[in-house]
């Protein structure tokens, strides 16, 4: 459909000019897209996107469709502290941006509890026996806490005591990251839970703060709404490689790059493959990338300095699989996705796609549940084949009692790699190597997005990075530096490289 043969002759055999704005982008996700719209759509650049995906743009954000059931790879809220990008979902999208009710809440052992945590409804929800066990491990917590608390499970336990951090700090925890909570930074529990302990949060239940107000009006948070696509969040993607696509711009699907080709001070053209393993040679004046740091280093040619391939190998990733499973019943639960904290389920999370929108399920009479699973690639999860991964997630609805063996009606996996860039003790080190000698070497490619810039962000984050390096390339200049975007998608002038982003998502870190 996409076929990008011509225009790939065409700009190999155009010559370079000093000012020429064609670029090549490497990866079709919000970054890649959002890049090209700006250039292509917006400012009618030519541009070429090379995607690996032999159908789905959108990256992790795309929206997989299974017998005409549609769902994300986890869901994905459109949300945003940076107006530039809410206006621009709303220019691309319109009114088929729909602003949906949220709920999501912790399962554990066939009850529902509030999520974010409220300790009333944690406590008596959990029944009179197992909240004296927790009052009475708490109380044991303020006795004999532990001193100068390191790990993710001391500083918990002293501010709740062990029995609640077992319940509901612990298990989600250690399945999301796939470390042991006694192997997790203090710093990172300090961080999120800010101090309270349990006392603090029953007085915060019993006197609890007046909701915001506006002229009268509660105002709401991204706790009870958020935006979301009528057909999922690619929609907002397949939208804009439609956009492009009309204006005559190039979308090559199915082409994976697998070499950086360059002259030690920019790159002169990339490498691609097809499904049918042929290759070619692309070039243009400017190179866009949102590949996964790691890979792209590793596929420059001729290789880079050693200290930056070691760099770019000490980056780590957490990778993640959905198993979305089709089934005869017409409600399971009202919740958008719900955490499993259930240590005998492994499956972390559940979502319920009908209640992101309607939309994604043409049978109101069925319901299309994803199971998420955290996983490293090729550990036994990842590798197991799919009908195994079905069999696994159909018997584990059946565990929770969200449905019976007789309704399941089928189901689809999808294997996510490099789904969480890892924030360790050294990957800033390493990336400080690995953006420098980007910056000194290839100074016509620019990083941007996720696995682009090592970034643990929302889409947000990803797309004003990629807007930043398309205005550089318009503005024939550096004039912004895409790594001073924070996780809130807030652009900072100057930012130095030891300053903490301290906006938006936390990370924990391995404590050795
Ligand atoms: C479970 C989960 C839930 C999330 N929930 C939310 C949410 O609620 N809201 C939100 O805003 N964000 C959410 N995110 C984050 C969001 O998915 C990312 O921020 C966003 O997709 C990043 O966009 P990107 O373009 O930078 O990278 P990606 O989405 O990773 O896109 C990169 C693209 O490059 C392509 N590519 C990679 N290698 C090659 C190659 N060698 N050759 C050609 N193409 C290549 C990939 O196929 C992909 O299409 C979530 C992420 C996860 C994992």
């Amino acid at each position: 459909m996409h076929n990008s043969q011509d225009f790939v002759e065409t700009l190999a055999k155009v010559p370079r000019v000093k000012g020429d704005k064609k670029t090549v982008i490497l990866g079709a996700g919000p970054a890649g897209l959002t890049a090209a719209y700006e250039l292509g759509v917006r400012n009618s650049v030519p541009v070429l996107l090379l995607e690996k995906d032999p159908v789905y743009v959108g990256g992790i954000s795309r929206t997989v469709e299974h017998h005409g059931y549609r769902f994300d790879i986890g869901g994905h809220r459109f949300f945003s502290k940076n107006d530039e990008i809410e206006a621009l979902w709303t220019e691309v999208l319109g009114n088929e941006m729909l602003l949906r009710p949220r709920l999501s809440r912790i399962f554990y052992r066939g009850k529902y509890f509030d999520y974010p945590l409220k300790a009333a409804n944690a406590l008596f929800g959990l029944g009179p026996i197992e909240t004296a066990r927790c009052l009475a491990s708490y109380m044991m917590a303020r006795i004999h806490p532990v001193k100068d608390p390191k790990t993710f499970q001391d500083w918990v336990s002293n501010q709740f005591g062990t029995r609640l951090f077992s319940i509901f700090f612990k298990t989600y925890t250690e399945k999301v990251w796939g470390m042991p909570s006694n192997e997790l930074s203090a710093d990172w529990a300090a961080q999120r839970i800010k101090g309270l302990n349990l006392t603090e949060a029953i007085k915060n239940a019993l006197f609890p703060a007046p909701k915001q107000k506006k002229n009268g009006e509660i105002i709401k948070t991204l706790i009870d709404e958020f935006r979301y696509p009528r057909l999922g969040p690619g929609q907002m993607w397949e939208r804009v490689r439609d956009m492009l696509l009309q204006r005559g711009h190039r979308i090559a699907m199915g082409r994976e790059v697998i070499k950086i080709l360059h002259n030690e001070t920019s790159v002169t053209g990339v490498v691609v493959r097809d499904s049918s393993g042929a290759q070619q040679v692309v070039s243009s004046a400017n190179y866009i990338s949102t590949l996964p740091i790691r890979e792209l280093i590793q596929k420059c040619d001729p290789p880079l300095p050693a200290n930056v391939i070691a760099a770019a190998e000490d980056l780590q990733y957490r990778d993640f699989l959905t198993v979305a499973v089709i089934i005869d019943k017409k409600d399971v639960f009202p919740d958008n996705w719900i955490y499993l904290h259930d240590p005998d389920v492994i499956a972390g999370r559940i979502q319920n796609f009908k209640n992101w929108s309607p939309f994604m399920t043409p049978d109101p009479t069925k319901t299309c549940l994803g199971l998420e699973y955290f996983c490293f690639e090729n550990d036994g999860l990842w590798s197991s084949p799919d009908n195994k991964l079905i069999d696994l997630a159909g018997k584990e609805l059946v565990k929770l009692k969200m449905c019976r063996p007789e309704q399941l009606l089928g189901g689809f996996v999808v294997r996510q790699q490099k789904a969480y860039p890892v924030y360790d003790d050294v990957y800033k080190q390493r990336l400080a190597v690995i953006r420098t000698y980007v910056e000194q070497h290839l100074t016509n490619l620019q990083l941007v997005g996720r696995n682009g810039m090592h970034h643990y962000n929302n889409q947000d984050h990803s797309m004003m990075t990629a807007l930043l390096a398309a205005r550089n390339i318009l503005a024939n200049s550096k004039v912004f530096d895409p790594w001073n975007v924070n996780t809130d998608a807030e652009y900072h002038e100057t930012v130095s490289a030891n300053d903490d982003d301290k906006s938006g998502r936390l990370v924990p870190q391995r404590v050795h």
